[in-house]
């Protein structure tokens, strides 16, 4: 199986894709983390992604287009994948259909995680992750079972993403509704789209998520 999961930041991508990973063996996909990786490791790409980056603004996609195509080529997803952040412009789209048409793979659905914008900054303002195994938590939505100490792993050091800010947040809706939101009506006319209420419990969103998968219908309109 083969999955988009589109939605603004902070929407829950992130913690959903995991979830479907875990529960569907699927390989996860997520640009953000890729470019993350390779801005802490200091290559070529993360040199180069670094500023836009952390100016909320988007990656060339040339160089988004190749990293998808080397992630998902061959038998590297055995199971299928999901993809978190990937793809935010048409031209990304367009070239992700050529390619799966050239691998003779299909999308099988495109979930949309629909939320108001004005939750967004808050959702995005506190959320954090374990620095060594990368688990997601929030200050409000998704606290620790004991207080300091990752759930996952027991680590007590934690993360915050450099454009997790406020300020940063508002120019990556700006980037999402210019950019991204056009492909909604691109996956609707194709029929793969589908859609959940992302405004829902982290639990409620991902029922929602198994009903699509298991009947093939949204969830809301
Ligand atoms: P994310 O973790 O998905 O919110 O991505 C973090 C940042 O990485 C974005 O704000 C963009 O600067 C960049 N990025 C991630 N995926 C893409 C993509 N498909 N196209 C362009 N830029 C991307």
């Amino acid at each position: 199986m083969n999955v988009i999961l589109l939605g603004p930041p902070g929407a829950g991508k992130g913690t959903q894709s995991d979830y479907l990973r875990d529960t569907y063996k699927l390989t996860k996909l997520s640009t953000g983390d890729m470019l993350r990786e390779a801005v802490a490791k200091g290559s070529e790409l993360g040199l180069e992604a670094k500023a836009i980056m952390a100016a909320g603004q988007l990656v060339p996609d040339n160089i988004m287009i190749k990293l998808i195509r080397n992630a998902i080529w061959g038998d590297n997803c055995p199971n299928g994948f999901i993809l978190d952040g990937f793809p935010r412009t048409t031209a990304q789209a367009v070239a992700l259909d050529k390619m799966l048409l050239e691998e003779e793979k299909k999308l099988d659905f495109v979930i949309e995680l629909k939320v108001d914008d004005a939750a967004l900054v808050e959702r995005i303002s506190g959320r954090f992750s374990c620095k060594q195994c990368g688990a997601g938590y929030h200050d409000k939505f998704r606290r620790r079972i004991t207080e300091g100490v990752c759930d996952t792993c027991g680590s007590t050091e934690f993360v915050r993403r450099e454009d997790d800010t406020a300020e940063t947040v508002s120019k990556r809706l700006v980037a999402y509704h210019e950019m991204t939101a056009p492909l909604l009506p691109y996956y609707e006319s194709a029929g793969l789209l589908r859609s959940v209420d992302g405004m829902a419990d982290i639990a409620e969103v991902t029922a929602a998520l198994n009903r699509i998968i298991t009947n093939g219908k949204s969830d809301v309109a």
